[in-house]
C-alpha cells in the first residue's frame, strides 16, 4: 500500500519557490517557514480524510495566503451599516480625530519647562462643562465606581436599589464590583419598586454612601417607583452619608433635541446635589474610553492620592481626544462631534442616500431596495427607544452578510426575515461611495 502522506513535498523544497524566497523579504524568514508548515499540516489533515494529494504550487498559494492573512490590519475598518450608533463591539461611537502619536506637553509646564499636570487640561474642562467643582479621569466607568468605592467605601456599606444591581455586557456586573473594591453592598427595595423610606431604614453606622445605578441596557416598566435624586440627597446628607450615582452612559445634553426622550444629565444630578457622579467617556459623551468622575472637592481629591488611581491612568490618546470632544460641546458645537452629526442627520436625508445606494446597486444587476428601519443608540444608553432611519435590504440573509463582513473596509449590517439591511444612520455621508465600492466588490462576481 502506497503511504500518500509520502506525497506531500519537504518543508525546504516549498521554502526553495520563487514566490516564497520574495516573501521573505516582506515577512520575514521564521514567518515565511511558519506558514509553509500550517499549509503542511492543513493538508495533512485533508488527505487523512481521503483528499487528493495537493500539487506544490497549491500549498505554495496556501502558504502565501496565510501570510495575507496574517498582514491584514489587527483592527480591520468598519464601515458600521447595522443601525447601532453606539456599538461596543465596533468601538462605540466614532469620534473627533485627535493626534497624539508624536511627542506633546502631556506632563510639562512650557512656560517653566517644569514638569506639569498631566490631567490638569481635561480636568478644567471638564468643571467648565459640567460646572462640577472637582474632576478625575480614569481609564473606563468600571475603574471610575471601583476607584469611588475603594477610596471611600473599603470595608464599610454601600446602598443599592435591588432594581438597579445591573449587569452590562463584558462582564460588568455591580455586585462583583463592588466585591473586589472591598465595599459591602446592602441591597434594599424590590426589583419594581424602591421607596426612600427603604433607604433610611437601611442607613446606619457603617454606611459609606449611597449609590444610584442608571438603568443601563434594560427599561422598567409597570407599577414601579423610583425616588426622586433630589430626596435622597435630602435623605443622606440629613444622616451625613453622601450620594454618588453611577449615571454610566454620560448624557449631557437634551436628547428631545434629536427626537429622543429626555433624560436627565449629569449637569442636572450635580445640580441635585450628589456628592459624586461616574460616567463612560465613550458613550453619549462620545468621545475615547475613558471612566469621569466628577464631585465636590471633598469626594475628589482623595481619590487622587489613592494608589489606585495610578494603575487606572489613561492614555495619553485618550486625554488629547477627551479634551479636544469637550472643546466642541464647550463651543456650542456638539454637531462637530461625530455622534451628534449621526443622530442630526435628517430622515429625508436618510431616504433620499438609500435610495441612491439601492438604484446604484441595482444598476450593477444586484436586486437592492430602499427600506425605511429604526436605529438604536446603543451602548445601554437609551434601551427603550428608536431613531427613524433608511436603509438598504439586500437578498441572501447570512450568506451575503457573511461575504459583506470580508469586504474592504468590513460592511456589517443586520440580518432580518432572511435579507441583510443596511442601516445608514450610523455612516456618514461622505461614507457612501467607499460603502458602495465596497458592496461592490463584494457582491459582483
Ligand atoms: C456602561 C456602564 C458602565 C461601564 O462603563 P465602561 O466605561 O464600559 O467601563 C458602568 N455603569 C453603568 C451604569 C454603565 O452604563
Amino acid at each position: 500500500m502506497v503511504n500518500p502522506l509520502a506525497g506531500l513535498p519537504a518543508v525546504h523544497r516549498l521554502l526553495a519557490d520563487e514566490k516564497l524566497q520574495q516573501a521573505r523579504e516582506l515577512h520575514g524568514a521564521a514567518a515565511v517557514r511558519a506558514a509553509v508548515r500550517e499549509a503542511l499540516s492543513a493538508a495533512r489533515q485533508r488527505l487523512a480524510q481521503g483528499e487528493p494529494t495537493p500539487p506544490p504550487p497549491t500549498l505554495v498559494a496556501d502558504a502565501m495566503a496565510l501570510l495575507a492573512r496574517r498582514e491584514a490590519a489587527a483592527y480591520p475598518e468598519v464601515l458600521n451599516a447595522t443601525g447601532v450608533l453606539i456599538h461596543t463591539n465596533l468601538g462605540r461611537a466614532p469620534r473627533v480625530a485627535a493626534d497624539a502619536s508624536g511627542y506633546l506637553a502631556l506632563e510639562y509646564d512650557l512656560g517653566t519647562g517644569a514638569r506639569g499636570e498631566r490631567l490638569a487640561p481635561v480636568v478644567d474642562r471638564l468643571n467648565r462643562y459640567f460646572g462640577a467643582e472637582a474632576a478625575t479621569v480614569v481609564t473606563n466607568n468600571a475603574a471610575a465606581l471601583m476607584l469611588l468605592l475603594a477610596a471611600h467605601a473599603a470595608g464599610r456599606e454601600v446602598i443599592v436599589s435591588r432594581g438597579e444591581l445591573i449587569e452590562i455586557g463584558g462582564s460588568f456586573r455591580l455586585p462583583e464590583i463592588m466585591a473586589a473594591s472591598g465595599a459591602h453592598l446592602v441591597e434594599v427595595g424590590c426589583t419594581n419598586r424602591t421607596h426612600p423610606e427603604d433607604y433610611a431604614r437601611a442607613v446606619g453606622e457603617g454606611t459609606a454612601a449611597i449609590l444610584v445605578v442608571h438603568r443601563s441596557n434594560f427599561h422598567l416598566q409597570g407599577f414601579v417607583a423610583t425616588p426622586e435624586l433630589r430626596d435622597l440627597v435630602k435623605l443622606g446628607h440629613a444622616r451625613g452619608v453622601p450620594v454618588w450615582v453611577d449615571e454610566g452612559s454620560g448624557c449631557h445634553l437634551d436628547l428631545a433635541r434629536y427626537g429622543l426622550r429626555r433624560e436627565p444629565t449629569v449637569q442636572e444630578i450635580l445640580a441635585a446635589g450628589a456628592d459624586a457622579v461616574v460616567f463612560s467617556g465613550d458613550k453619549l459623551l462620545a468621545g475615547p474610553q475613558a471612566g469621569v468622575l466628577l464631585g465636590n472637592n471633598s469626594t475628589i481629591a482623595p481619590l487622587r492620592r489613592h494608589p489606585l488611581r495610578r494603575a487606572l491612568r489613561p492614555d495619553k490618546s485618550a486625554l488629547v481626544a477627551l479634551a479636544a470632544t469637550l472643546d466642541a460641546y464647550l463651543a456650542g458645537r456638539p454637531e462637530a462631534v461625530p455622534l451628534y452629526r449621526l443622530l442630526a442627520l435628517p430622515e429625508a436625508g436618510l431616504r433620499a442616500r438609500a435610495r441612491r445606494l439601492a438604484r446604484r446597486l441595482r444598476e450593477a444587476g444586484l436586486p437592492a431596495e430602499a427600506a425605511a428601519t429604526r436605529a438604536v443608540l446603543g451602548g445601554g444608553t437609551t434601551p427603550d427607544q428608536t431613531l427613524p432611519s433608511w436603509g438598504v435590504a439586500l437578498p441572501g440573509g447570512d450568506v451575503t452578510a457573511a461575504r459583506l463582513r470580508k469586504a474592504t473596509p468590513a460592511v456589517v449590517g443586520r440580518v432580518e426575515d432572511n435579507k441583510v439591511v443596511l442601516d445608514l444612520r450610523a455612516v456618514l455621508p461622505e461614507q457612501d461611495r467607499r460603502l458602495l465600492h465596497a458592496l461592490l466588490a463584494a457582491l459582483r462576481g
